[in-house]
C-alpha cells in the first residue's frame, strides 16, 4: 500500500463567469510514502490562473509564491493529469483538513471541465491525527494547525518553509510515522468514489424554521413547570429568530409564563436538537431593567 499527502496552496480571485470570489489552486505539492512512510517520490507543481494575472500580496506572503512564477505555471488541466499520474497506483490520499477537498469541488465545477482529481481512497489526516491526541491526554478543542500538531509531537519545523505544498506534506508524513496504528487508520479511510462522500462532504448544515419539520419530534414541543412539573399550554405559535423557535407558554397551576426555546440544526445525517425555558418577565419587572426615559 502506498499512501499520498496531498497539500495544495490556492489563491482568492474574482471568477467573473460567476461574478464571484473562488479560491483557485495555484500549487500541487504531494509525498508518496511506502508502508514504513519513508518518503518515495515527490510532486510540485505551479499551476497558472486561467482567468487571472495576478495573485494577492497575502498569498505570496504566506506562500513565497510570486506573481510571476504563477504566470510561468502550467494549466491546472495539466497539474491535475500530473497529480493523477502521480496516484496511479491508488493510494490512501490524505489531506491536512477536507479544506482542500472543497477546492478541489469548486475548482472542478469552475476550471476544470471533465477532468477530475483521481481520488479513490481518502483520510482526513488533521482528524485522525486529532484523535491520536485525544488519546494521548491533550486536549484539542479547534482544529489544530499542522505547526501546533506537529510541535505536540516534538518535530521540529525550524528547518521547513510551512505553508509550501510541498514542505508541509513532508511534516504530515512525519506526523503520521509518529503515530500510526493500523487499526485505528483505517477507521478513518473514506471512500471518495461513493457519491455520497461529496454529498456529505458539500452539504451545509442549516437551523430549521419550521416546527411542523419532520426533523423535530412531536414531544419535543411539550414542556412542564419549572415549579409544579405540570404540563404548559402553548398561548402562541412559534417563531424564529436568532436561530430558534420561540414560544410563549403557561401553567395554569401556577399561573405563570414561560418562553419556550428550541433550536433545531440539521446536519447531512443528523439533527442537533436543543431546548430551554425561562420565566417570562413580568411587564413590571421589563420597567425595572430598562428604565423609562425621563421626559425632556
Ligand atoms: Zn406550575
Amino acid at each position: 500500500m502506498e499512501y499520498v499527502i496531498l497539500d495544495m496552496e490556492w489563491d482568492s480571485a474574482f471568477f467573473p463567469p460567476e461574478k464571484r470570489f473562488i479560491n483557485q489552486i495555484i500549487q500541487i505539492g504531494a509525498v508518496k510514502l511506502d508502508e514504513r512512510f519513508n518518503i518515495i517520490d515527490t510532486l510540485d507543481v505551479t499551476v497558472h490562473s486561467s482567468f487571472s494575472k495576478r495573485v494577492s500580496k497575502r498569498f505570496t506572503t504566506l506562500t513565497g509564491i510570486t506573481k510571476q512564477m504563477m504566470l510561468s505555471g502550467v494549466s491546472l488541466e495539466e497539474g491535475v493529469k500530473a497529480f493523477n499520474e502521480f496516484v496511479k497506483n491508488e493510494p490512501i490520499i490524505m489531506t491536512w483538513s477536507d479544506s482542500d477537498l472543497y477546492t478541489i469541488v469548486d475548482n472542478e465545477k469552475t476550471i476544470l471541465k471533465d477532468l477530475r482529481f483521481d481520488i479513490r481512497k481518502y483520510v482526513d489526516l488533521q482528524k485522525y491525527i486529532q484523535n491520536e491526541l485525544r488519546l494521548k491526554g491533550e486536549e484539542i478543542k479547534s482544529q489544530i494547525a499542522l505547526s501546533g500538531a506537529a510541535e505536540l509531537f516534538s518535530i521540529k519545523t525550524d528547518d521547513f518553509d510551512l505553508h509550501t505544498a510541498k514542505d508541509d506534506s513532508i511534516i504530515c508524513a512525519l506526523l503520521l510515522k509518529k503515530c500510526y496504528n493500523k487499526e485505528r487508520f483505517s477507521a478513518y479511510i473514506k471512500d471518495a468514489t461513493d457519491p455520497e462522500f461529496y454529498k456529505k462532504l458539500t452539504f451545509r448544515a442549516y437551523y430549521i424554521k419550521d416546527i411542523n419539520s419532520p426533523f423535530i419530534p412531536r414531544e419535543y414541543l411539550n414542556f412542564t413547570c419549572l415549579d409544579c412539573k405540570k404540563p404548559l399550554v402553548r398561548k402562541t405559535s412559534f417563531n424564529f429568530h436568532n436561530n430558534s423557535l420561540f414560544a410563549t407558554m403557561y401553567c395554569e397551576n401556577c399561573d405563570k409564563e414561560y418562553i419556550a426555546r428550541i433550536s433545531a440544526r440539521k446536519t447531512y445525517d443528523d439533527v442537533k436538537l436543543r431546548k430551554k425555558l425561562t420565566l417570562k418577565k413580568t411587564q413590571e419587572e421589563k420597567d425595572e431593567v430598562q428604565p423609562l426615559p425621563e421626559k425632556v
